[in-house]
């Protein structure tokens, strides 16, 4: 059964680690036989389709919801923002920050404020009376004042501006390279996480259907264009494949090994993150619910 276990931080190169997690709600799996190791120091995109189990599998990790099956471990401290952004309406967000600093057991005020500063967010205001995007920087700026080793962050970027959201993940990187800390964030917004995430989690129907390194999990698929055929150029696993008119285009996972000489005919293209992960959303939406 069970369990969300903070353990110390150290020296540990693992800073979340799940296994046979499961989580039910009534009759239904939410989460299931969910197993994954995030390495320490780390951004990973959490992504899946509306329903997927994302919120819920953040839940269990902030030890917010109780597992029905399995165990998660993260090391350290752990800070969790929901999706929703709570914060207290009547408070102003220096009201928050000294909130902050009284309920966490280790708290940097500099830190929490630096963070406001630079999003330009008022420190006299209700938080009531901010736009949604700036409660949500208050939110933000108490989860990284209270200095987690492991940050969970449920939908960051809705909210934000485009602007924003860029600058909310530069600012994530700029933390994650001073303080070493490892993200977690789950997000409908792949486009924008190029360059950001170094780790992806792709949840299917409460079941985790890819876990890894990024770049590994980049270079081994390739993107084949040619004329139109049933099979790809190559031998390998056919994640997606997509015909119009004369042509076809093979979205490929490359075996161990070289990588296979294709015919002239064939263009190869890189996988980006958003090509891959909406080629594997649209395969798991089209396959009968287990
Ligand atoms: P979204 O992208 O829409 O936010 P998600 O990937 O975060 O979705 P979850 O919110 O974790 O998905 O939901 C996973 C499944 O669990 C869904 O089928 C959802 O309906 C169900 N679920 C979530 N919370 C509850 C709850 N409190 N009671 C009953 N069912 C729930």
């Amino acid at each position: 059964m069970t369990t969300t276990v903070a353990e110390p931080a150290g020296t540990a190169a693992v800073a979340v680690r799940a296994s046979g997690l499961g989580k039910r709600y009534r009759a239904k799996w939410a989460l299931r036989e969910c197993a994954f190791e995030l390495p320490a120091g780390r951004v990973a995109a959490l992504v899946g389709a509306n329903g997927a189990g994302k919120t819920t599998l953040l839940s269990v990790l902030a030890g917010l919801v109780n597992a029905d099956e399995g165990s998660a471990v993260a090391t350290g401290r752990v800070a969790f923002v929901a999706q929703d952004k709570p914060v207290y309406r009547g408070f102003t967000a220096a009201d928050v920050l000294r909130l902050g600093a009284r309920l966490n057991v280790v708290w940097d005020e500099a830190r929490a404020r630096r963070w406001l500063e630079r999003f330009e967010v008022p420190l006299d205001r209700p938080c009531g009376k901010l736009s949604g995007g700036q409660r949500a920087q208050v939110a933000f700026a108490v989860a990284v004042g209270s200095c987690p080793d492991v940050l969970l962050l449920d939908e960051p970027l809705a909210n934000l501006d485009p602007l924003a959201r860029r600058e909310v993940t530069g600012e994530l990187l700029a933390e994650v390279a001073a303080t070493g800390m490892t993200v977690l964030l789950s997000t409908h917004v792949v486009t924008e996480l190029g360059g950001v995430a170094d780790h992806l989690l792709l949840l299917a129907r409460g079941r985790l259907l890819v876990g890894g390194d990024l770049d590994d999990l980049l270079a081994r698929h390739v993107r084949y264009e040619g004329p139109r055929s049933d099979v790809p150029p190559v031998l390998g696993d056919v994640v997606e494949a997509r015909h119009h008119g004369g042509q076809s285009s093979f979205l490929v996972r490359l075996p161990e090994g070289p990588r296979p000489a294709v015919a002239g005919q064939w263009a190869e293209r890189a996988v980006s993150l958003e090509d891959y992960v909406l080629a594997q959303l649209a395969v798991t939406r089209k396959e009968p619910a287990a």
